[in-house]
């Protein structure tokens, strides 16, 4: 499980271009005490979007990454074996409420179902966590909020969300930035030159028209960001290439071979 709770300065922000309204989106149902889901493929934003938020809000920021194997518990808190006695400990999701802090659980689809038992009751107004282990009932502090993101994209029929969790949240969308604002994110976080990295974009939009035909997923944002860190840093573009844009998307050896005659025919 990956946590972090930074950014509690908005001075500090981190940085995050918007792609439309989804910031005024946030705002308001944090301001009305609504839980929002965000969907979108991998890397295209959406936790950098949350971690910029959380920072203009003034709120802690607990993430939570899901995986097949997060339980409740894992989430609400445990009893711990302390210098021999045992002593109730809160999980992220628990602090979250009590602190008043913004819970987001990154990819909850992949968590197992009693998660989303646990967070029903506090995504409609009553807005409490029962902890069934303690006894407690916790209303939320007025700061709280939830936010889950979700990859709809994905195949496996067995990983959507359920209607019945899904109506419970506010949804954005999200999607890949439109070129001219991938050029820019991505040029802001590696350093590269804008003309080099829209090479790079122009690459990019030439694998996501691959989706659904040879590959399963298009090659993400924080790919690209990688690719041109790499070159920024001295590797040779053909290198930075192979193994940020291209050797993460597919093990098949003929696809493989199809990706990079797309390379030359973007990079000559
Ligand atoms: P997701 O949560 O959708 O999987 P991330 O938020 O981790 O994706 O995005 C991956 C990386 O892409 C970020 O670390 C950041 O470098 C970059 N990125 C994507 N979209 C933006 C944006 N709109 N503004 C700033 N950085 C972005």
């Amino acid at each position: 499980m990956n946590m972090s709770s930074t950014y509690l300065n908005g001075a500090t922000a981190p940085f995050y271009l918007p792609q439309g309204d989804e910031c005024e989106v946030f705002q308001a149902a944090y301001a009305n005490k609504l839980p929002l889901l965000l969907k979108g493929p991998t890397g295209c934003g959406k936790t950098r979007f949350v971690a910029h938020m959380a920072a203009r809000l003034g709120r802690r920021l607990y993430t939570v990454a899901c995986h097949d194997d997060l339980t409740a518990a894992d989430l609400v808190g445990r009893y711990l074996l302390k210098g021999g006695e045992t002593a109730w400990v809160d999980g992220p999701l628990t602090r979250a409420v009590r602190e008043g802090a913004i819970c987001y659980l990154d990819e909850v689809v992949e968590a197992r179902k009693d998660v989303t038992v646990v967070v029903h009751p506090l995504t409609d107004d009553r807005r409490i966590l029962p902890i069934d282990r303690t006894g407690e009932e916790i209303e939320a502090a007025p700061g709280f909020m939830l936010v889950a993101s979700y990859n709809p994209g994905y195949q496996n029929i067995l990983k959507t969300l359920k209607p019945s969790t899904r109506q419970r949240f506010l949804s954005l969308e999200f999607d890949f930035p439109s070129p001219d604002r991938e050029t820019e994110i991505i040029a802001d976080e590696s350093g590269l030159s804008r003309n080099r990295v829209k090479q790079l974009v122009r690459l990019a939009v030439k694998l996501r028209g691959l989706k659904g035909q040879d590959l399963e997923e298009g090659v993400s944002t924080r790919l690209v960001v990688y690719a041109a860190t790499l070159i920024s840093t001295g590797m040779p573009v053909d290198r930075a290439v192979r193994t940020a844009m291209i050797e993460p998307l597919t093990e098949d050896d003929d696809v493989k071979r199809g990706l990079l005659d797309l390379v030359t025919a973007v990079f000559g």
